[in-house]
């Protein structure tokens, strides 16, 4: 089967990653989330005291910024310098400073450098915010993903309860209704969704019911792409 880029983009905590994920074991893609790399960017910045408006100190620390995901038996992974970010890049400390970070034009250049290296050879599924107006304004498959707010902090809620440490709901919502106010109106590559994106409302679907979707979503898209 032809492979292709499958975009996946929208609000906070709606539920991306899950669905990305879901689709990369079923198709066998690789699959990217670009929020761990803005991620794991801040925590480097939180624990290097990189003042995020001294542009001098953000490029040089550009430089000494690694990032890699690697795959094990518990999924995919982030590495920061050769460290294993994944746990401590949920946590709110990194969640508060995230979006002031994602909207400084040279993190974004480079994240997005990157992020198409990773698209190169197709058979990706990504994540993020901008994948189908920036990152790969081409890919076959366009999502854009989005929820009520209070599904969305119920659900980040139950999440972390399951891992063993919640923040308080209250302080999850306004955290991504924070989120969501800076990512969509930054200057450089705001969140919106693409003129041919296909907009799902997850509200009422369960992980299963979304994979359907998206699932025929690709394969109608694979034929159109072989012609046939
Ligand atoms: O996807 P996740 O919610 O983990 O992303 C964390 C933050 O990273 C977002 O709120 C946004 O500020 C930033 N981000 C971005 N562009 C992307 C992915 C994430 O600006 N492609």
């Amino acid at each position: 089967m032809k492979k292709i880029i499958i975009a996946i983009d929208g609000h906070s905590a709606c539920g991306k990653s899950t669905l990305a994920k879901a689709l990369g074991n079923a198709l066998g893609y690789t699959y990217i989330s670009t929020g761990d790399m803005y991620r794991a960017v801040t925590l480097y910045f939180i624990e290097n005291q990189i003042a995020i408006d001294d542009n001098e100190a953000v490029a040089h620390a550009l430089k000494h910024i690694h990032l890699q995901f690697k795959t094990d038996e518990n999924g995919n992974h982030i590495h920061l310098n050769g460290r294993d970010v994944s746990g401590e890049i949920r946590k709110m400390h990194v969640a508060e400073l995230v979006s002031p970070v994602a909207t400084i034009p040279a993190v974004r250049r480079e994240m997005v450098r990157q992020q198409q290296a990773m698209g190169q050879q197709k058979g990706v599924v990504m994540d993020g915010r901008d994948i189908g107006t920036v990152v790969f304004p081409n890919a076959e498959l366009k999502i854009f993903l989005t929820a009520q707010a209070d599904e969305r902090a119920r659900r980040r809620f139950e999440e972390q309860k399951a891992k063993g440490h919640a923040d308080s709901l209250e302080a999850i919502k306004q955290n991504l209704l924070d989120r969501d106010r800076i990512d969509a109106s930054r200057a450089d590559s705001p969140l919106r969704q693409a003129e041919d994106a296909v907009l799902i409302d997850n509200t009422h679907l369960n992980h299963e019911q979304q994979l359907d979707i998206a699932l025929d979503l690709v394969r109608e898209r694979v034929r159109e792409e072989s012609g046939n």
